[in-house]
């Protein structure tokens, strides 16, 4: 895995350290800090398919089926198309996530982003999206400067191989990388998989739930058959139909209630 590097700038040989306290706050990206279901995850479901269909030559029936697969099995798809169709993993990130009119659709809780700046300890992003994408959304939502770095999918590899979420070798090489210990490591995220991980190594977990089931925006995403939630799938989000899994240290709805957290 290659050093984490501040938002939009070179890597940082000193791990980007600006605080003096030990916690380190890893952020997921789409839908903890922001409403990617609206935003993203539509026009992205559907150049997904689009790609499969394109580069594989398959039915797009069958591309739908090979998501849900390889979703289900790596949790990721990216994960099945190198693994088994020998897909560059660059030209497809590069793809299916040029979103044209991106910025104008983002959207986050005012709330959320000031308690980000009140928020002490170094934080970073750990998210599966790739790097151009995530730093396109930390701009256009002025969260850039809040972030001691971004650990996009372009960085999760060990050993010759992408290693994202969920994989718990990955969060280990993390808290190794940012030079401390995963116990002092809090993973804030919407996906259970995910958080299932991350304390597995001995890292807490925070679930954000503000995102889930389209409860920022009142109505239920899954639903959505046109516009930019078109191809979106609700079982993407994470969705866990026990309300406290045991490896969830704390539920939030705002990123404010991060503040309280002993
Ligand atoms: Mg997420």
């Amino acid at each position: 895995m290659t050093t984490p590097r501040p938002p939009g700038t070179s890597a940082d040989p000193s791990g980007g350290c600006r605080s003096s306290t030990r916690r380190v706050w890893l952020f997921d990206l789409d839908n903890t800090l922001h409403d990617a279901s609206h935003a993203a995850f539509g026009p992205t479901s559907v150049a997904m398919n689009d790609y499969m269909v394109g580069e594989l030559g398959i039915e797009p029936t069958e591309a739908s089926r090979l998501r849900d697969f390889y979703w289900s099995r790596y949790g990721a798809t990216l994960l099945g198309l190198v693994r088994h169709h020998g897909v560059k993993a660059a030209h497809f990130l590069a793809q299916t996530h040029r979103h044209p009119g991106l910025e104008d659709r983002l959207r986050m809780s005012h709330h959320d982003r000031a308690a980000l700046k009140r928020l002490h300890g170094r934080k970073y992003i750990v998210t599966n999206a790739p790097r151009d994408y995530t730093l396109r959304v930390l701009a256009a939502l002025r969260l850039a400067d809040l972030f001691d770095g971004v650990i996009s999918i372009e960085d999760m590899s060990m050993f010759g191989h992408l290693r994202p979420k969920p994989d718990a070798r990955m969060f280990r090489c993390i808290a190794a990388q940012l030079k401390v210990q995963p116990s002092s490591c809090i993973l804030v995220e919407d996906m259970r998989e995910n958080q299932k991980a991350a304390r597995r190594v001995g890292m807490r977990t925070v679930w954000m739930q503000r995102y889930l089931e389209g409860r920022f925006r009142g109505h239920l995403r899954g639903g959505a058959t046109s516009g930019f939630n078109a191809g979106f799938r609700p079982r993407e989000v994470g969705v866990h139909p026990c309300p406290s899994p045991r490896y969830v240290c704390a539920k939030i709805r705002s990123l404010q209630q991060l503040l309280t957290l002993g």
